[in-house]
């Protein structure tokens, strides 16, 4: 049972949630990954067999990279109707959402965003408004094309063959349609990026200022982790809107997510309500963050905090 796994890639660097979605591929069937665009390498091939791809498709075609998504949904649809996958796994990033959604139409399948797990029978377990309710769902026509959010599932390596097989895609006028002009590099600070990190600690308004965001910068630092905050925060100018977390910003389903200064509005849980072990450090003990902590302290982050990642640094 063919389950396809759509390897998501960035200047020639696959990234983590393929290696994820290999594992979880792995427990329903046979991963074969695809490869989209340019960039292909031996180094690719080895990785992706080492997290379980029986097989590779490739196609290693730059008019796929210039042309946005549709040529990818366009690979994908030839594979679906040449090789009749049990199922297609994307990663849940707004560019695989796209992919995922387009690749439905062309198949006439049923397509489920967002998964957090996905097991027999294709069943995908789903939080769903704004992350109050989990339902599971599964799709009833055509093949099941599942989007998986970024950390819901440990990778771990399991060799597989990695077995190569050039593929290759005639692109349709729509296809071509739109065109990438300039592509300019987004320079990358030293911390993990927010939506992949194991750790993410972000600031609220009880943080009072864009200085004060320096707190959250050096715990995130002691812990090696991402750096988010709260709209609150993003709003009044403290923290560029690029890190905000929640139903309007970033998803994370990070190891460990540390809430300073945080309430836990519905909209920001939408957000962060996945995470493995969440920490709250609040003033208020009636803060509606703490309903769904594991580890709270209720106390004034300006004291907490700061002692906190001494003691952290101290430790390592
Ligand atoms: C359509 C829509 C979409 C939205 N999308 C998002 C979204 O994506 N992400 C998001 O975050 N919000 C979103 N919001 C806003 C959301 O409703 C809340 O307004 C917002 O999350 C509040 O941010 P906050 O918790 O930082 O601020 P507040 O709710 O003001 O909470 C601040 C907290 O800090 C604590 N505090 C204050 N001082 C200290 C101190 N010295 N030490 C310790 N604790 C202290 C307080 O006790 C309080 O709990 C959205 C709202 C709408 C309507």
């Amino acid at each position: 049972m063919e389950i396809l796994v759509l390897v998501d890639h960035v200047d020639n660097e696959i990234k983590k949630v393929t290696l994820e979605l290999l594992t979880l591929a792995r427990s329903l069937g046979s991963p074969a990954a695809v490869w989209a665009g340019p960039g292909w390498s031996e180094e690719a091939r080895t990785k992706l067999a080492e997290y379980g791809a029986d097989k590779v498709y490739v196609a290693d075609d730059q008019a796929i990279a210039d042309h946005v998504v549709a040529p990818t949904a366009e690979l994908l649809a030839g594979l679906v109707a040449d090789k009749a996958p049990a199922a297609v796994l994307i990663a849940s990033t707004g560019e695989g959402k796209e992919i995922a959604g387009r690749l439905a139409i062309k198949t006439d399948s049923g397509v489920l965003t967002d998964a957090v797990g996905l097991g027999e029978g294709f069943v995908a377990e789903q939080p769903i408004f704004g992350g109050g309710v989990n339902v599971r769902s599964r799709v009833v026509k055509g093949t099941p094309i599942v989007t998986v959010r970024l950390n819901s599932t440990v990778p771990a390596a399991a060799p597989a063959a990695g077995a190569e097989e050039r593929v290759s895609v005639a692109l349709s006028e729509s296809a071509r349609s739109a065109r990438v002009v300039e592509r300019v590099k987004e320079e990358k600070g030293a911390r993990p990026e927010l939506a992949e990190a194991e750790i993410v600690v972000s600031g609220g308004r009880g943080v009072g200022s864009g200085e004060n965001f320096a707190i959250i910068e050096r715990l995130a630092d002691s812990l090696g982790a991402a750096v988010g905050a709260s709209r609150a925060a993003t709003d009044e100018g403290w923290y560029p809107h690029q890190f905000q977390v929640g139903q309007t910003g970033k998803t994370v389903s990070p190891q460990l997510y540390i809430a300073v200064g945080i309430s836990g509005a519905i909209q920001h849980r939408a957000g962060m309500q996945t995470a493995k072990t969440i920490v709250v450090i609040n003033k208020d003990e009636k803060a509606p963050i703490f309903e769904i902590a594991d580890f709270g302290v209720v106390g004034d982050l300006h004291t907490v905090t700061p002692q906190l990642t001494e003691e952290i640094i101290k430790r390592k």
